[in-house]
């Protein structure tokens, strides 16, 4: 089963009289569970195309489906809503609230939106990611690594049916990539969540079930998937 796919996707971009195709005709399929790297040079779409997947941004023509939803079919409140409920975003930056402790941070979505904290799940992420020691912690007495697995664990809480992942480890050195790339992966396994990671890091794209390649806005290549 898909919970992601975009059929002929297509970003343009005016730049005075140059026309930019940032995204040029993309057919993208994610199966439930799966974690998918995209992986490509800066400037072939990588981000563009998360951005459309999340709806962050409008595509100029083409369809993105989420978890059955047709993100081009929403109102602007239903989009905020998708975003809120079906969507877990990682960036390379953490994004954390400073004046908030660790486990703070993780809840504030989840009260924003006005839902219940589900305390045993929150313990379950954090031992997962191995912050229970860290849970009374400020963000600034933490490493970068740790701090990224806050962040993981802030997307992981609220139960989103795909996480989008841009760069994650963009700031941190090999080792701790791998070793925050192995916990997300443990723990999306674990909650059954779909990952979409953009990097363009190969040892890290190694890391997922399937890689797929992107070239100037266009995919070519995209391995085997397990959904029927
Ligand atoms: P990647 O994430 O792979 O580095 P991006 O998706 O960020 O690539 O960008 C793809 C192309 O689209 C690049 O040529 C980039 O310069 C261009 N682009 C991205 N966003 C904009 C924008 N807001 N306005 C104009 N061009 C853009
Ligand atoms: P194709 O065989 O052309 O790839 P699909 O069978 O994947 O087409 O999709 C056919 C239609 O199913 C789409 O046009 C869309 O309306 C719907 N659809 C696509 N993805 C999903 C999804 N994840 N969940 C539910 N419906 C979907």
């Amino acid at each position: 089963n898909w919970i992601v796919k975009t059929k002929n996707l297509k970003k343009y971009y005016q730049l005075g009289k140059n026309t930019v195709k940032a995204l040029d005709g993309v057919d993208f399929a994610a199966a439930e569970r799966e974690f998918v790297a995209i992986i490509g040079k800066s400037g072939s779409g990588k981000s563009t195309l998360l951005h459309m997947i999340g709806g962050l941004d409008e595509p100029t023509s083409g369809e993105v489906y989420v978890d059955g939803r047709r993100l081009a079919g929403m109102s602007r409140e239903q989009l905020a809503v998708f975003r809120r409920r079906k969507v877990g975003f990682v960036f390379q930056s953490y994004n954390l609230v400073p004046d908030l402790n660790v486990y703070e941070n993780i809840v504030l979505p989840i009260e924003l939106d006005g839902r219940r904290i589900d305390r045993a799940f929150v313990d379950e992420i954090l031992s997962l990611l191995a912050l229970e020691e860290k849970r009374e912690a400020l963000p600034g007495t933490l490493s970068g690594g740790q701090q990224q697995r806050v962040a993981i664990a802030r997307a992981i809480a609220s139960k989103p049916a795909i996480i989008l992942a841009d760069e994650p480890t963009g700031n941190l050195d090999t080792a701790t990539s791998h070793d925050v790339m192995g916990l997300l992966k443990v723990a999306a396994k674990q909650f059954q969540q779909t990952i979409i990671l953009i990097t363009h890091d190969s040892d890290i794209a190694q890391m997922a079930d399937r890689i797929v390649h992107i070239e100037d806005g266009r995919i070519v290549k995209a391995g085997d998937t397990y959904a029927g």
